[in-house]
């Protein structure tokens, strides 16, 4: 196979170089040639939408908005959209390779995708929201379908806006189609466990790391960074098997009570006040103060480059379980593994999300829904299964945990690209 670099001219170093990074690393001690290196280095399809809304002043606001699909080789395109101010054409294509590596790595049969729109949700009313979700979903109308690219939640998004999806698709093919996104409520399509399942997936992962580690989960200490979903089902999961939760934050600032935090109180209390600052009996600190405080377990849960080389050194856990996807960068990495701290990375420690998206897609397509405890059990085996994987390979090949859960899923995907070949 012939040599090319696979990104295109003028892309600046963001977070799509993160993500090639860490490939890179992977892909070298997986030999993989160049050609390989090539195709799996560069996102198949790379779609911009800008696109006009009504705001409720009556004035015409025009919107960017991206549909990434990285690779498709296992199946169709799979990943959340997510709607925040620094959403970028780059910051897609990285989540979206990311995708990639998580269903490879679980095993389901997708590939990779991911996709955003540039806009602040907090600022927007909720017809705003609705008409602005409408018009982005005709927009990459042409590439998502339930046999071709699955959108699902993400950063700032929820089942509503995935029920309007669903309905505005539905409504220009005249039929319901329920498959053609996950995360939906209940009522329209959704899956029993879905809005727990990442934190769900993220209370797996560190309760076996812990295991591992011989560490007690009863009493443990537990910092979370990001109270959104992931976040707060995380802690709340490891608060009921005994995990004290010592810290948490969001954009807005962070806490910290020696004594432990009530999850679900402190839910209430950033749904009445926006924010988790000023919760009853916390003592408000900054963000480096949060990522420093001592503890068991660490769960970045918000976004991308939060643990850095400028704070790296500070912290003080025993295991970081990655909730958010990409929260460290790979000069960290370095420095954290020099500390000996237990990293789950990203592509397996937040993939219970998308493993029961898959289960959603599989009752969509059938027509014939689960049981709550078949949809547990399932994303409970299909984790510690490959939890299992990715530490056999870091002993097998004598890697970090995140260079060894991308051997297993590079492997898998460049298996099936082999098998598949070059059309034509
Ligand atoms: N947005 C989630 C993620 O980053 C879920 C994606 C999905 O369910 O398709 O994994």
């Amino acid at each position: 196979m012939s040599q090319q670099n696979g990104q295109g001219p003028g892309e600046d170093a963001g977070v799509f170089q993160m993500a090639r990074q860490q490939f890179n690393a992977a892909a070298d001690k997986l030999g993989l040639d160049d050609g390989m290196r090539a195709v799996l280095g560069s996102c198949k399809r790379e779609f911009a939408v800008n696109f006009p809304v009504r705001m409720d002043t009556g004035d015409i606001n025009v919107f960017s908005g991206y549909r990434v699909q990285h690779n498709v080789v296992r199946g169709p395109a799979k990943g959340g959209l997510r709607f925040h101010p620094d959403v970028t054409l780059d910051e897609v294509k990285a989540l979206a390779m990311w995708m990639t590596w998580k269903c490879a790595i679980t095993n389901i049969p997708y590939g990779g995708g991911k996709g955003g729109v540039t806009c602040n949700p907090k600022e927007l009313s909720m017809g705003e929201l609705e008409r602005l979700t409408r018009r982005f979903a005709t927009e990459i109308s042409p590439l998502i379908g339930t046999a071709s690219d699955i959108p699902a939640p993400d950063v700032n998004t929820d089942g509503q806006i995935m029920a309007w999806i669903m309905d505005t698709i539905s409504m220009h093919a005249g039929y319901t189609d329920h498959g053609i996104v996950t995360g939906k409520p209940i009522s329209v399509g959704g899956t029993l466990g879905r809005t727990e399942a990442t934190g769900r997936g993220v209370m797996i992962t560190a309760r076996e790391a812990a295991k591992r580690l011989g560490i007690m989960l009863e009493g443990a200490r537990v910092v979370v960074q990001g109270y959104g979903n992931v976040g707060y089902w995380g802690a709340y999961l490891l608060q009921q098997m005994g995990c004290k939760i010592i810290g948490a934050s969001d954009s807005r600032g962070a806490i910290y009570a020696e004594q432990g935090l009530d999850t679900y109180k402190l839910l209430e209390h950033k749904a009445e006040s926006g924010s988790v600052v000023g919760y009853e009996g916390s003592e408000g600190i900054s963000d480096a103060e949060l990522l420093a405080l001592p503890c068991e377990v660490l769960i970045p849960a918000a976004l991308e480059q939060s643990i850095t080389r400028d704070n790296a050194e500070k912290i003080d856990a025993k295991i970081i379980v990655e909730g958010a996807n990409g929260p460290t960068t790979p000069e960290a990495d370095a420095i954290l593994e020099d500390q000996n701290i237990m990293v789950i990375p990203d592509i397996l420690a937040n993939a219970g999300g998308v493993v029961v998206s898959y289960f959603e897609w599989v009752q969509d397509i059938q027509h014939l829904f689960w049981e709550k405890d078949d949809v547990d059990n399932q994303l409970e085996s299909i984790m510690t299964r490959s939890f299992n994987s990715v530490i056999d390979a870091s002993e097998e090949h004598d890697t970090s945990l995140r260079t060894a859960a991308l051997l297993v899923a590079v492997d898998r995907v460049a298996e099936a690209f082999r098998m598949r070949g070059v059309y034509p």
